[in-house]
């Protein structure tokens, strides 16, 4: 059995019922056969793949908050702790019901590459509760997230471990949580990112990871012939990643016309009004009915369809899994020409091959949705300078950022004879500083 068989079977005996993390495994490694083959010998040795998928340490924590009504509430909380070799640990706080140790297992296991890939010194990490924030008052959020931080406080630091936003976790809950931080630990430093302006946070941060998604996908588009002018663009999502995609794709030429939630989608054949999505979504924190009720072009439909609809290129922005073969297929028979994954994981395994088997451009998260995490990057940096950086400075740092990611992993891709493979291209690139590091620093 080759070896990264091996290390695939060893990861789903050793985590049972963490699927989302063995689907993660598997699509990293059975991409980095190439790589792993042409050193099995050394990697072996060096048990480089059973350290890559094994987290440095993960911790699950208890996090007791009292509601509006008195009653104690008991969420669990995680931090795992994937990997350390360039840099600290970095990567989101996720508050979603439907977190567990797997999905941030798996959220972590992929921070790893995205974060190696920009370029920037930072390691994989990853975090969050099944705590779900949806129709919490500010003061429940305030409870949770103090509680919440209570026990983090004892793992992070602005030099060890610096998390994130992520779903369910925005400007308002950093605030909370930075403030605990701040409180407990007696220092005032860079812990977190997606801070507000206020306190250290940086500008353009909101935007990055949208805008970023964008700013690669028209490289990709230009390096194949292709422009983002003048495409129809369908998104799904309507929350941070979502908006400012769709914000970027319209400032590019592109018409987006389609987001969706949870519970329904929109489609706008006019183009979706990003300025009236920003107050339904931002604002009010309301349902996407709100901003069909107020826009006389939209059409709102319940549950699933925003891939159904005819597009040039589609943006996942929502969450894991919500791209599944048919919603391939039906993209493929509609001429779509572009995948690119603003969410984590959006697509599935075998809608991705059948999309790259029909010729559609894809453009895995980890490289496409790097934006987030590099512009944090960009706020570690300013906030250990103790200075801050101007919209355009910050912007045009994470342009040249997300153009320098798509040519290396377009250059990993035909390196390893997979030219246009940019799943391939995006694994290999993120994984080979990282083992060049590992094994640069012994066994650890
Ligand atoms: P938000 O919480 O701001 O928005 C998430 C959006 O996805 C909402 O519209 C939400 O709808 C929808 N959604 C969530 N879960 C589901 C589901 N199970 N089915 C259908 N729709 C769902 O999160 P972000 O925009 O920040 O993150 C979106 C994705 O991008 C995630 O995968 C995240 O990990 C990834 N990402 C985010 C980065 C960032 O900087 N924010 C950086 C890199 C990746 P509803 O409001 O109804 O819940």
């Amino acid at each position: 059995m080759s070896y990264v068989d091996e290390v695939i079977e060893l990861v789903v005996k050793q985590n049972p019922a963490e699927p989302e993390f063995h689907q993660a495994v598997k699509e990293v490694l059975e991409s980095l056969r190439a790589v792993v083959d042409a050193n099995e010998e050394q990697f072996r040795k060096e048990a480089v793949l059973e350290r890559l998928v094994n987290p440095e340490r993960q911790f699950k924590f208890r996090v007791p908050w009292v509601d509006d009504k008195g009653n104690v509430q008991v969420n669990t909380g995680y931090r795992v702790q994937f990997n350390s070799a360039i840099g600290p640990y970095k990567g989101g706080l996720r508050l979603h019901p439907s977190v567990n140790l797997g999905i941030i297992k798996f959220l972590g296991f992929e921070q790893i590459f995205k974060n190696s890939l920009t370029g920037l010194p930072i390691g994989g990490g990853k975090g969050g509760s099944d705590f779900d924030p949806k129709g919490k008052s500010d003061r429940e959020i305030m409870a949770f997230c103090q509680s919440f931080m209570t026990e983090l406080c004892k793992y992070i630091g602005a030099d060890t471990d610096v998390p994130a936003g992520d779903i369910g976790t925005g400007a308002r809950e950093i605030g909370y949580m930075f403030g605990q931080y701040k409180r407990i630990r007696g220092v005032y430093e860079g812990v977190l990112t997606g801070k507000g302006l206020s306190y250290g946070g940086s500008l353009a941060r909101t935007e990055a990871t949208g805008y970023g998604l964008l700013y690669l996908t028209e490289e990709m588009l230009k390096c194949n012939g292709k422009d983002i002018n003048g495409a129809t663009v369908c998104v799904s999502g309507s929350g941070n990643v979502a908006i400012y995609a769709t914000q970027k794709a319209q400032q590019l030429g592109a018409k987006v016309v389609t987001v969706s939630d949870s519970t329904g989608w929109i489609y706008d054949p006019e183009g979706i009004d990003v300025a009236l999505l920003k107050e339904v979504k931002e604002v009010k924190r309301a349902r996407l009915t709100e901003y069909a009720a107020a826009r006389p072009s939209a059409q709102y439909h319940e549950g699933r369809g925003v891939w159904s609809i005819k597009c040039d290129v589609a943006l996942p922005c929502a969450t894991q899994n919500e791209l599944s073969l048919d919603d391939a297929k039906a993209l493929v028979a509609n001429g779509c020409i572009a995948v690119a994954e603003g969410a984590n994981m959006p697509t599935t395994l075998d809608a991705t091959e059948y999309l790259q088997k029909n010729g559609v451009l894809f453009a895995p998260g980890k490289a496409a949705n790097a934006g987030g995490v590099a512009t944090s990057a960009l706020e570690m940096s300013q906030n250990s300078e103790r200075l801050s950086w101007t919209f355009e400075e910050v912007d045009s740092k994470l342009k040249n950022i997300m153009v320098n990611i798509f040519h290396n992993l377009d250059d990993a891709a035909k390196r390893y004879n997979s030219e246009g493979n940019y799943v391939v291209g995006a694994n290999i690139a993120g994984f080979e500083k990282v083992v060049d590091a590992m094994l640069a620093q012994g066994v650890c």
